[in-house]
């Protein structure tokens, strides 16, 4: 049985009819905040590719709907890098990098809802959405045309303390350490969105890439009941790969073994951010096989049209998933337990955990732990 600690509260039962609570002004109706958290800090990154500095910072007032976290841990994915880097050409400076956060709210806001001070949630690559399109009134408020990056013009969780919109910080269950449990906000949600929307726990699949989501995507796949191809380009992850739960294990680079796959999969999720041997990839693809692109690579990826048309066969991709998604997701990993393979770095030593990931030495998630 759920206790309020790791869900959100219900709205109260045995009434149709219940009113919903008017807006009050922030003065009316001030905001519930516990200890002082006036004192923020944050590692700013001042403009692409410096590193970061420490800095106070001014969160201003805290929105009528917005929770104020208390950082504790925040994984570190490779869209920070990309970000600090402006690899995507969208970074906004200065910038607070972070957004695998788990930390305790520390202060809400009048109009927050099924969230109480001192409960511990997590927050991923979006923090906001505008909770009215048609995208949010569907369900999929990741897709909000307004959705709000944690990391992109809003301040992430490299930082004594974080805030979102009430709908964006999840309540993390019991059974997931707060240590571990960060990557899943980004990457985890990442990997797991294109098995629950497109695989069978029959089907074959394959992951390309074994890094931070990669070897996320191998155990939620194991998990869900697929055989489980891991593709990389590093020998010394072969191991590693086998034992979070893959079957089979290829050399991402290594053209030839891949066309011996002809015809085999049902999914195959890419992590990547450099080019591959795209026509070799999808000439593994089973009829109806479909390649999902999570992995940011800037180079367009080929697509014979026959390739697709002869095996009805797909090309997809997704960003991160929407707020139920990840609450499922969250289940699921509790369920299984379904835990990340992180590395743990103190924040002060920020830039040297950047210089680690950007020469691919992660194995497999490098966490920061807040120590402000
Ligand atoms: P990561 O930990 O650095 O892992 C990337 C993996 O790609 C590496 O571990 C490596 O796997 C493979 N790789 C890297 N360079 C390679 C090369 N030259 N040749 C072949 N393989 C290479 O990164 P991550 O945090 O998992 O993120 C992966 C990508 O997903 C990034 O582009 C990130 O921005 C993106 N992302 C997208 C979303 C989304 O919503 N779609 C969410 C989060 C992240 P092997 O060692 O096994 O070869
Ligand atoms: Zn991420």
């Amino acid at each position: 049985m759920s206790t309020p600690t790791q869900t959100r509260t219900k709205p109260a039962s045995g009434s149709t009819q219940q009113q919903p609570t008017p807006p009050s002004p922030a003065q009316s109706n001030p905001s519930v905040r516990m200890g002082d958290a006036r004192k923020y800090q944050a590692w700013v990154a001042k403009a692409a590719k410096q590193p970061m500095v420490l800095e106070t910072v001014d969160l201003g007032p805290l929105g009528m709907e917005e929770v104020e976290v208390k950082v504790e841990h925040s994984g570190l994915c490779h869209s920070d890098l990309s970000v600090l880097n402006n690899d995507w050409g969208m970074s906004q400076y200065p910038a607070i990098l972070g957004h695998e956060v788990i930390g305790r709210i520390s202060a809400i806001g009048p109009n927050a809802k099924g969230l109480k001070v001192g409960q511990r949630v997590g927050i991923g690559w979006s923090s906001g959405s505008c909770m009215h399109c048609h995208q949010c009134m569907s369900g999929s408020h990741h897709l909000c045309p307004q959705v709000q990056f944690t990391i992109v013009g809003h301040r992430g969780g490299f930082a004594s303390h974080i805030r979102s919109h009430w709908a964006w910080a999840f309540p993390i269950p019991d059974t997931l350490n707060s240590a571990e449990a960060g990557p899943l906000l980004c990457g985890g949600i990442t990997v797991f969105s294109p098995l629950a929307m497109h695989a069978k726990p029959t089907d074959r699949v394959g992951v390309i890439g074994i890094g931070g989501l990669g070897h996320m995507a191998v155990k939620f796949a194991a998990a869900y009941g697929c055989e489980v191809t891991a593709f990389t380009s590093s020998e010394r992850t072969f191991d590693d790969a086998k034992r979070f739960g893959a079957h089979h294990v290829v050399v991402s680079k290594d053209s030839v073994a891949i066309k011996t796959l002809g015809g085999h999969f049902d999914l195959l999720i890419s992590t990547v951010n450099v080019k591959l041997d795209w026509d070799a990839l999808i000439g593994t693809l089973a009829p109806n096989g479909r390649l999902h692109v999570v992995g940011a690579v800037l180079e367009p990826i080929p697509v014979a049209a026959f390739s697709l048309i002869m095996g009805q066969r797909s090309v997809s991709g997704s960003p991160t998933g929407s707020p139920v998604a990840i609450e499922t997701m969250l289940e699921f990993a509790s369920r299984h337990n379904i835990v990340p393979q992180t590395e743990h770095v103190p924040m002060r030593q920020i830039n040297e955990a950047f210089a680690r990931l950007e020469a691919g030495k992660a194995r497999y998630r490098i966490v920061l732990d807040a120590d402000f």
